[in-house]
């Protein structure tokens, strides 16, 4: 057999009120930041994480700039976070001038071993960086308790959880700020497009300032007194994630059901020496933003990779570990430093097709050509 219908890696879901909230942009000529949809499109999307306050941007990694800003992390200060992870996290720590401190991955969620948090807390740790990937949430109560006896901040990356929960209450409404991504991949997309979320009264109004170059909201115009972005999400991405938002529920249920149908299909790649993804653990069910999965060795991922991009079917690798990125290396960091769960993942780790527009006949013929293969 020799498929020749290319099935992309993800295709999102438009097929909502999207061009109609669109139009209006349009037809009313809100196009920029300025615009009734971001407020909107903030209000609703706070409310449905559990949080008070919302400040959407330009994309996740923005967000996350703006978070460990607005939190006055800088010069010298240490944030613990996972090295499995994208880079955006470690991005915006050293690039606010702290010190990303990792911790291994834990083998069976993929997420950072909590375990491994303490004995990295120095008298310059400032916060964690807790990143939940892949579909099942960190493991937040002892990550929480951590950071109340050691007076840290915590900065939740929810960029690939929007619905999950943590034993019953949603990823995002965990950490001092929060921050979730809306890049076409996400559960629910603007294009590009993140937000930033919090409780902090004091702490909203810094990231607004930090999204809008730093003017004085009551200050004379053209003054500052910091350096922030140009971070600004517009009405027109807003427009888009309002209408996606709308369907939240149902592309959860979408892709919880993918996942339970990969996991049911290819449970024969377990005898391969395959890990599969865990399907719960005690505090979660996985949310599967993709479905991912460990080859035993790199000579069988990369063979696999290979035989199913023949067959027109995308896949992708995991992220690469922070401490072997060349850019962290060229700066000096992380010499010598060795983590054999994240490097484990890395090297042998990728994804299936995992889109919300991934169709029954596609996902069956994935299975198919898995199968012709073993
Ligand atoms: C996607 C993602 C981001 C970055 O979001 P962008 O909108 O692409 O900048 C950050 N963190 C995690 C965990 C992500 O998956």
């Amino acid at each position: 057999m020799m498929n020749t219908k290319p099935i992309p890696v993800n295709t999102p879901l438009l097929s909502g009120n999207e061009l109609k909230y669109l139009s209006e942009c349009i037809e009313t000529g809100w196009i920029s930041s300025e615009g009734p949809f971001i407020t909107k499109f903030e209000e609703n999307f706070s409310k449905y994480i559990g949080r008070n306050f919302g400040v959407a941007v330009s994309n996740g990694s923005a967000a996350l700039d703006i978070a460990v800003k607005a939190l006055e992390i800088g010069e010298d200060d240490e944030i613990i976070m996972p090295t499995f992870t994208i880079i955006s996290p470690a991005q915006s720590v050293i690039t606010n001038g702290a010190i990303p401190v990792l911790v291994d991955s834990d083998p069976n969620t993929w997420n950072m071993d909590v375990s491994q948090i303490e004995s990295k807390i120095t008298s310059k740790t400032k916060a964690i960086l807790v990143v939940h990937i892949y579909g099942l949430p960190a493991d937040l109560d002892p990550i929480l308790e951590l950071a109340k006896r050691y007076n840290l901040k915590v900065i939740e990356d929810a960029a690939e959880m929007h619905g999950q929960t943590y034993n019953g209450k949603k990823c995002g409404s965990f950490g001092d700020i929060s921050i979730f991504s809306f890049y076409p991949n996400k559960h629910i997309t603007t294009g590009e497009g993140g937000m930033i979320l919090t409780d902090d009264a004091h702490l909203v109004e810094r990231c607004k300032k930090l999204r809008n170059l730093c003017f004085e909201p009551n200050g004379p115009r053209f003054i500052h007194h910091e350096l922030g972005w140009n971070y600004r999400m517009t009405n027109l991405q807003a427009a888009l994630g309002l209408a996606q938002l709308e369907r939240i529920n149902e592309f959860i249920d979408k892709k919880r059901e993918l996942g339970a149908f990969y996991q049911q299909k290819l449970s024969f790649l377990a005898e391969k020496g395959y890990s599969l993804p865990l399907s719960s653990t005690d505090y979660s069910d996985n949310i599967y933003w993709v479905f991912g999965l460990v080859a035993p060795n790199i000579e069988a991922k990369e063979e696999i990779i290979k035989y199913l991009s023949d067959q027109k079917v995308g896949t992708r690798p995991f992220f690469w570990c922070m401490h072997e990125q060349p850019v962290f290396q060229k700066m000096g960091l992380f010499k010598n430093e060795k983590y054999p769960i994240a490097e484990n993942l890395a090297r042998n780790g990728f994804y299936l097709p995992s889109g919300l527009g991934l169709s029954m006949e596609d996902r069956e013929l994935v299975v198919e050509i898995l199968k012709n293969h073993y």
